[in-house]
């Protein structure tokens, strides 16, 4: 799978900070927009602007975050992981057609579990080959794509655009970079932290992407990887 930052709201701490200091202040958000950039004095340093993040997030004033928006493109990532992808309503999405594009050769996920067992993986290709050789036939014989691909398995690759801003993307990861998360949509979302990483202007924000325990200090898990206490070792029984 490839995940690749494509577009995001320019100056985002600025713009966030701006937002989030208008709520607080008598002066006009144009005028503390001017200052965040450095365009009129005084100007606001960053470490200003990241001490009010840091403590609109700690406050549950998540709102703010909401003017920081990422597009992503997703190449290749499994129909299963785009279909848990897509129950976050909180985002845009444009995905691939199976009505209008035609299934490539061999375009199948294989789960780490079934690549690293040979037994398994024969029987995993031998039932894309049959899937896929089904689907060439019922196209052959004249069914519309949007029918012939009823044969298609989970594992058929798909490709999207998502857009989704800062706040939901730090709720989505609160839940999918979790170890107990499935290992696709996890894989997705470790992707999606390391392109906002990547980018100078951004890498403050990619460190608010955390799994809920970090948040928490605590892991709410019935099941614990066992990087942070139970929440029962932290809070107590029954809270
Ligand atoms: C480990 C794991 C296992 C899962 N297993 C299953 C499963 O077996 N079956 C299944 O069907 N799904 C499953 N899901 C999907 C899960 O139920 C959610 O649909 C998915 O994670 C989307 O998250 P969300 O609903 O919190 O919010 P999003 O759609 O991402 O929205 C973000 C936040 O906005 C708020 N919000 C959004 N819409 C509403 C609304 N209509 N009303 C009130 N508040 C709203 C909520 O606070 C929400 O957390 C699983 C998810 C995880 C992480």
């Amino acid at each position: 799978m490839i995940v690749k930052l494509i577009n995001y709201t320019p100056k985002p701490i600025e713009t966030a900070f701006t937002a989030a200091r208008t709520c607080y202040s008598a002066e006009g958000p144009a005028s503390i927009w001017s200052r965040a950039k450095g365009d009129s004095e005084p100007a606001i340093t960053r470490d200003r602007m990241h001490s009010l993040l840091d403590r609109v997030i700690a406050s549950g004033h998540m709102s703010v975050l909401e003017h920081i928006n990422f597009t992503f493109s997703i190449e290749g990532c499994s129909r299963a992981c785009s279909h848990q992808l897509v129950r976050h309503r909180i985002a845009s999405y444009s995905q691939q057609s199976q009505r209008y594009v035609k299934l490539k050769e061999r375009n199948f996920v294989i789960p780490p579990t079934i690549r690293g067992n040979d037994e398994a993986r024969a029987i995993f290709e031998k039932f894309l080959d049959s899937a896929k050789f089904a689907y060439e036939k019922l196209i052959e014989l004249g069914i519309p794509k949007e029918d012939a691909r009823f044969v298609l398995p989970n594992a058929t690759m798909t490709n999207l655009v998502m857009t989704m801003n800062f706040r939901e993307l730090y709720t989505v990861c609160q839940v999918r970079l979790c170890t107990r998360a499935q290992w696709e949509i996890r894989e997705l979302f470790i992707k999606v932290k390391a392109e906002i990483k990547k980018v100078p202007e951004l890498s403050g924000l990619a460190d608010y992407l955390q799994p809920k325990c970090i948040i928490l200090g605590y892991c709410p898990e019935e099941k614990s990887c066992g990087l942070m206490p139970s929440k029962s070792e932290v809070i107590g029984e029954g809270k």
